[in-house]
């Protein structure tokens, strides 16, 4: 892009993916919806997009049939840099094509976040932001991995994989907006993350540092263990 940080200031967009159903979860309603410290596990995301001074403006991308309770707790939130709230598809990647339809066509750089990572921070959005400062077409948080990872077929090992040549991948995941477009412009199929659409067309994506308290919301474990790190 040959731009700098303070260039994208005014033109960046998040889109807060919260159309996945959770079914894992357990719960009566959509994994966003569902209840954290008495608040739906998306206003944790959306008021933290909200307060960031990276972040412009937003599309929340709610389940068929949630889009005006997500609009509601955009208004009980005041989060006034939410400009439309999208249906979503039957995958994420379709989500996030819908949120991108939203997007004014004068953003520079898209965020893309799921609303399953109730703790995002300023920090890592700040880090994902940095590397299109310098010419990168997208970053991604990334943890390093605990566990030996083993490749296998069926109950059979097919190979180790070298630990040291894999990372774990979060969101917030940022994106030039024309390569992010261009992107989900194409086939989705296969596509578990935003970076992955981009790598295909030979983008190149940097991995940043991820955050430990990231963590995706999968089973009520999860949403438990999030309430103790807010301190509930
Ligand atoms: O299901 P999973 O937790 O992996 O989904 C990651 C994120 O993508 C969640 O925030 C979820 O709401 C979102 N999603 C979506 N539309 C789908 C599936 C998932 O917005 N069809």
């Amino acid at each position: 892009m040959g731009s700098s940080v303070s260039d994208m200031v005014g033109n960046t967009w998040a889109i807060l993916v919260a159309a996945g159903a959770g079914e894992r979860l357990g719960s009566d309603r959509p994994k966003a919806f569902a209840a954290l410290r008495g608040r739906p596990l998306l206003a944790e995301s959306l008021e933290r997009l909200e307060a960031s001074g990276w972040i412009d403006a937003i599309v929340v991308v709610a389940p068929p049939e949630w889009e005006e309770p997500a609009i509601l707790l955009a208004e009980e939130l005041v989060a006034t840099k939410v400009t439309s709230v999208a249906t979503g598809g039957a995958t994420r990647a379709e989500s996030v094509r819908a949120g991108l339809a939203e997007v004014s066509p004068d953003a520079l750089v898209v965020v893309v976040h799921d609303a399953a990572r109730p703790l995002l921070t300023d920090a890592v959005i700040g880090r994902v932001l940095e590397p299109l400062g310098e010419g990168l077409d997208g970053a991604v948080p990334g943890l390093p991995l605990a566990d030996t990872v083993k490749r296998v077929r069926g109950h059979e090992v097919v190979e180790t994989l070298d630990r040291a040549e894999l990372v774990a991948v979060q969101t917030p995941q940022a994106f030039r907006a024309d390569v992010l477009r261009a992107a989900f412009a194409g086939d989705l199929e296969g596509a578990t993350d935003c970076a992955s659409l981009v790598e295909r067309r030979g983008g190149r994506v940097r991995i940043v540092e991820g955050d430990p308290q990231l963590l995706k919301v999968t089973t009520r474990q999860d949403l438990e263990r999030v309430e103790r790190l807010l301190g509930g």
